[in-house]
């Protein structure tokens, strides 16, 4: 969603007359757009920051900006911390970022902007200067109705409300009509989507739309909440050709007393009952999660449910985070003074075992045939492009002829740790048994 609010503001910034710069010390603006679901997002940019408050010793012209997340939960604190800043600008002040810019250009700084509520709900679909050639985010809902125990994004992006779907097609046309194949749709929870609008839309018959859209080669989407998946959604996964197999469904905690306390809406077997019915519809889709260790209260017990969850799931990836107490919501006054050694340990747990299953499952990808859409030439691997397949893992291709955006079929030849690598089929299909023509085209030369 972020990554999306930042390309927001590179267009508009575009449109009034800035040019983007590789480095900082060829900007006259350098502008952050913060997180702050995690501390350690914060820490990072209050940091980097300082850092560049050197810069601005040197240049006072230079303007600093803090946006977004962070900006919108700490308003005018930032500038007690970080008092060479010249613009704070919340979630809501989205739209007024050139505005505000111009202000602090004409009237110098400190500016700050973090009382305008929630922004306007309108289309996106003007601002085009995006981050990949392929890939489009295209997001459908902000903010968010459930209450995560642990989580501050609806404190700092409001409740939820829908975009129309008119407006979300009227966006994805313009993307696929300027080359993005892939469409990424964004919500806190797409499963709720549309419950707020006339006629109440659902995010299935959304996928439904998109999925006609001429041009659009992929489409995906995050996050799906568990308590929120349907039936619909599983079918959606299984009937659309365009929809790809992944879905991203967080789990949290593997244990059922712990995600009561989450508030999260469902417990373990809930959610194994949901990945085996997904599995037995679309059987290889690929799954990736998200997960938080050392939750307030939780026990060894606890923690074994969540290690066995992943050992008997089997995740492609799981990001597994350490829980980060946010001011405000109802698990920072939980804190049960749990060891940050104990937390260290859990997580280094987890991490071993899910690394290891992530190998395991790309090596079981070998010698399989994978659609890869390409995204860019390999910069690490020469003579390689770098794609992913529909599953969303990535893959390495040995190929001069493909260009970004082909979809190339593709034999998986080598898993190096989870990283794929790849022939085009054809290029398999007209070889000897034993010569493969690119590896001794490339050995040739
Ligand atoms: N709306 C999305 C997630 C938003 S935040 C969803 O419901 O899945 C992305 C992830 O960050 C969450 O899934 C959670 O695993 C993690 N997260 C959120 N708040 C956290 C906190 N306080 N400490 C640690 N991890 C957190
Ligand atoms: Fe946060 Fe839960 Fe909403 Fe996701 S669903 S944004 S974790 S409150």
């Amino acid at each position: 969603m972020n990554k999306r609010d930042s390309e927001i503001i590179l267009s508009m910034l575009a449109d009034g007359g800035f040019v983007a710069v590789q480095r900082e010390e060829d900007a006259d603006l350098v502008l952050f757009n913060t997180c702050c679901v995690r501390e350690h997002a914060e820490e990072r940019v209050y940091n980097r920051m300082q850092q560049l408050a050197k810069l601005k010793i040197q240049r006072p012209a230079l303007i600093l900006a803090v946006g977004g997340c962070m900006a919108q939960k700490e308003g005018t604190n930032i500038l007690d911390r970080l008092p060479h800043v010249d613009l704070v600008f919340g979630t809501g002040a989205l739209y007024e970022v050139p505005e505000l810019v111009n202000r602090v250009i004409t009237h110098g700084g400190p500016v700050v902007s973090v009382d305008a509520g929630v922004r306007p709900m309108r289309s996106q679909a003007e601002f085009d200067m995006r981050e990949s050639a392929i890939r489009a985010w295209v997001s459908i809902a902000e903010g968010c109705d459930n209450r995560c125990a642990y989580c501050v994004v609806p404190m700092v992006r409001g409740a939820e409300r829908s975009k129309p779907p008119g407006l979300i097609l009227d966006e994805v046309s313009r993307a696929s009509e300027k080359g993005h194949a892939e469409i990424f749709l964004l919500g806190q929870n797409v499963n709720s989507y549309g419950h707020d609008l006339a006629g109440a839309p659902d995010f299935p018959g959304l996928l439904e739309l998109v999925n006609d859209v001429p041009g659009v080669k992929r489409i995906r989407f995050t996050t799906s909440h568990p308590k929120d998946m349907s039936t619909r959604l599983v079918e959606a996964l299984r009937d659309l050709p365009r929809v790809c197999e992944h879905l991203h469904l967080p789990l949290q905690s593997g244990s059922s007393r712990i995600l009561n306390v989450m508030n999260r809406g469902y417990s373990r077997e809930d959610y194994l009952r949901k990945i085996e019915r997904l599995r037995s519809a679309v059987p290889n889709i690929g799954l990736t999660t998200d997960i938080i260790v050392g939750f307030p209260g939780e026990t060894d017990e606890d923690f074994e449910q969540t290690r066995s969850a992943l050992a008997e799931i089997r995740f492609d990836t799981a990001y597994i985070f350490k829980f980060s107490p946010r001011p405000g919501t109802p698990a920072e006054t939980l804190r049960a003074g749990m060891p940050e050694n104990v937390i260290v340990h859990r997580h280094k747990t987890l991490l071993d075992m899910q690394k290891e299953i992530s190998r395991e499952k790309a090596r079981q990808l070998v010698g399989t045939q994978q659609k890869v859409l390409v995204a860019a030439r390999c910069e690490k691997a020469l003579g390689y492009v770098i794609g992913r397949t529909r599953g969303y893992r990535v893959v390495r291709v040995r190929s001069d002829e493909a260009q970004v955006g082909d979809e190339v079929e593709t034999v998986v030849t080598e898993a190096r740790g989870w990283t794929l690598y790849g022939t085009p089929a054809a290029a398999v299909r007209y070889a000897s048994p034993s010569v493969d023509p690119v590896h001794a085209k490339a050995e040739s030369e």
